[in-house]
């Protein structure tokens, strides 16, 4: 199939990139021309395990990049919007989807084939029939469900583990507004065999992909409350999820006797807060969306809010050990939102981040792959450095931000020092005993 991608970010490029890889013919759409040029010399634009090789398999025979909107919607079968739906404070901020429906549109109106067009961005219940259907009619001066067919298909994969998630999914669903409409998006997963495919409207396509991140994030807010409240009565908050995680409902046994560790269980685990531009938005616009509609989502803001408040238990515990942090010099290591991934779209590193930096305190960064990321959005009063050694060196105190597997080489690098800095881990990554000064989230300070 031939098909065009609206978007190359995180989600459309590893969407484009993997589709290809299956065997369809893919043009990328983009307004930034850094990342069509990138993507036509196979050198991903963002970090993702596997997707330069994806690239180098693909471009240019079966994935291009372009940023000739119409002539790509033209020379396809299928266009996907994956342009970002961020949240502008009050409502998520349709902007991009509505530019880009318009410029679909514009295009369908001198295109004789039958197209199909799928939204894959994270977009409110109700948006692509209500929002984009709407602006795709009046702007190609077609029907929809007879000049052209319209869908939705959520995108659920996994930045650090995108191409792995994108091409073994768990289940792909797909909204459409009529039969014909979800056949041609059924036929673009024909080369994923076995997959379970839901096939739905657009509105329940939609309202599965807020209830999975909303559902996710709940249950990272519900381990970090549990958390706070173990470390506050003296117990190991990863010692009471072990005794939980072992609960079959959680971690089945398959007939072999093997237990399945599934991975629900990493966010049944304490921690310093969720970030990434999913879930705080996503919950945020379900929130919003559910206020709209005289529905109050009350156990979601306390979500948000436990959420809000978590990183700042990092900088609880490094004032319940100095008495005054100004002056301080704090390594915070790691500053991607997760491992595996150079984005730090709202990662709790930024933000504790900043409140040291306001309490005086000479911040050390340090990110294997995040880097440059990070200090595009940080003061210049951070330092960064390239290696783990040398942002822990003369340190006060390191934080752990990120679950970076590497910086599991901490217990051994301390444990050389004459003077070792106090170690906070915000992941929970260092075992309590291989370091002498640990403090964590989610373990009473005085053991
Ligand atoms: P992103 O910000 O990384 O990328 C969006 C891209 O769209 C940018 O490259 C931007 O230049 C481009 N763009 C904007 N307007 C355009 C236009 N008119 N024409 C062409 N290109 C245009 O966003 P992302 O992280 O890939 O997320 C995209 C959507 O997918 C969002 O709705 C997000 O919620 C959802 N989603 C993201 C993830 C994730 O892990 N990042 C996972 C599932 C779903």
């Amino acid at each position: 199939m031939r098909v065009a991608i609206i978007g190359t970010g995180y989600v459309g490029l590893v969407s484009g990139a993997c589709l290809a890889h299956k065997g369809h013919i893919v043009q990328c759409v983009d307004i930034d021309h850094r990342k069509i040029d990138m993507i036509n010399s196979r050198r991903p634009p963002i970090h993702e395990a596997g997707l330069e090789d994806v690239l180098a398999s693909v471009v240019p025979e079966r994935l291009s990049a372009t940023a000739d909107l119409a002539a790509a919607v033209n020379g396809a079968d299928l266009t996907m919007i994956a342009v970002g739906t961020p949240f502008n404070g009050s409502e998520i901020d349709l902007t991009y989807i509505e530019k880009a429906a318009w410029q679909i549109g514009e295009a369908l109106a001198t295109k004789d084939e039958y197209h199909v067009v799928v939204v894959k961005s994270t977009v409110v219940p109700g948006t692509t029939e209500t929002v984009v259907l709407p602006i795709l009619e009046r702007a190609s001066g077609k029907k929809a469900g007879i000049d052209f067919g319209v869908g939705m298909n959520p995108e659920f994969l996994k930045e650090g583990e995108a191409i792995a998630d994108f091409m073994n999914p768990d289940r792909v669903v797909i909204g459409g507004i009529d039969d014909a409409s979800i056949d041609r998006q059924a036929e673009l997963y024909s080369p994923f065999p076995g997959v379970d495919i839901v096939r739905t409207t657009p509105s329940t396509a939609e309202m599965v992909k807020y209830t999975s991140n909303a559902l996710l994030a709940t249950l990272i807010s519900f381990s970090n409350e549990i958390g706070n409240t173990s470390a506050a009565l003296g117990v190991d908050a990863m010692e009471v999820m072990k005794g939980v995680h072992l609960d079959k409902r959680f971690s089945p046994i398959l007939p072999d006797g093997q237990r399945v560790r599934p991975g629900m269980l990493s966010y049944l685990a304490p921690g310093c807060g969720f970030g990434g531009s999913c879930f705080p938005k996503d919950v945020k616009s379900i929130i919003a969306h559910g206020q709209r509609l005289g529905q109050p989502m009350r156990l979601l803001e306390a979500v948000a809010s436990v959420n809000a408040d978590q990183p700042s238990q990092m900088i609880n515990m490094l004032e319940g050990r100095f008495r005054e942090l100004r002056g301080l010099k704090v390594a915070v290591l790691g500053m991607a939102f997760k491992p595996g991934t150079d984005d730090v779209r709202e990662s709790p590193a930024i933000a504790v981040t900043r409140t040291l930096i306001d309490k005086g305190v000479q911040v050390v960064g340090y990110d294997p792959i995040a880097r440059s990321a990070a200090q595009a959005i940080l003061p210049e009063v951070v330092e960064f450095e390239e290696n783990l050694a040398a942002a822990v060196a003369d340190a006060d105190a390191i934080l752990i931000m990120t679950a970076w597997a590497e910086l599991r080489a901490l217990p051994a690098m301390l444990a050389d020092m004459d003077t070792p800095p106090v170690l906070i881990d915000g992941r929970r990554l260092i075992d309590k005993s291989a370091v002498r000064d640990y403090l964590a989230i989610g373990l009473p300070t005085t053991r």
